[in-house]
């Protein structure tokens, strides 16, 4: 069953990354610009989650938080500005089930929902990724290959992760910097590389064979040697 998914953001530019990372999961996505919008898509379409921007503009997310709320036990995601602890306290007071502060990386909030929606449905979704010799719990957050526990860094799991969940697909480097960095990361271009190189460093340093496969002029693919 696809879960569809309500980003309510003003902003374009957020909206279409949002929408881009979600539809590449599978998810189902519509888009609300205002809090009108949404709670009409929510109630003619209702949707499996939430995810709402504090700052909007006519009826700010708060509101279409509570409003929402009076209905509806739906798992609601707030997006809220940097350093403005009580835009968090009071998304978290209207109803929200945990929030996200501005900017973060699409892995991030997708990992979030992903826990919303676990403890929405009753069929537990496997929290144990597995692929050739490599494991990772996304529960526990542990990460071994061939039984031999990998400690990974924040973002090395999360691009792990990443492949972990696309195997045998390349990844552009679009994507990943997309899915890994965020959408207003600046930081140096050869990023991907560098971590890509932690990645196998950790993976391959008990003579394991490679798993990620640089495309040359593409990306990187997750893949055993057949
Ligand atoms: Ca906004």
């Amino acid at each position: 069953m696809t879960m569809r998914i309500l980003i309510v953001e003003d902003e374009p530019e957020i909206a279409g990354y949002l929408r881009r990372g979600f539809a590449f999961e599978g998810f189902t996505v519509e888009i609300a610009a205002d809090g009108n919008a949404a709670l009409s898509i929510a109630r003619e379409r209702p949707p499996d989650l939430v995810i709402l921007d504090v700052m909007l503009p006519g009826i700010d997310g708060l509101e279409v938080a509570q409003r929402l709320r009076s209905v509806s036990a739906i798992p609601i995601i707030m997006l809220t500005a940097r350093d403005s602890v009580p835009d968090r306290v009071a998304g978290l007071e209207a109803g929200a089930d945990d929030y996200l502060i501005k900017p973060f990386a699409f892995e991030e909030l997708l990992a979030r929902v992903r826990v919303q929606l676990r403890r929405q449905t009753s069929e537990t979704q496997p929290s144990v990724l597995r692929y050739g010799p490599l494991m990772m719990d996304t529960a526990a957050h542990e990460t071994s290959i061939n039984d031999r526990r990998v400690e990974l860094t924040a973002k090395e799991y999360d691009l792990l992760e990443l492949f972990m969940r696309h195997p045998q697909q390349v990844m552009t480097r679009d994507v990943i910097y997309d899915r890994v960095w965020g959408y207003d990361f600046g930081g140096e271009s050869n990023i991907i590389e560098v971590y890509v190189r932690y990645l196998r460093q950790k993976l391959e340093s008990d003579e394991e064979s490679r798993l990620i496969h640089t495309v040359r002029g593409v990306g990187y693919i997750l893949r055993t040697d057949e």
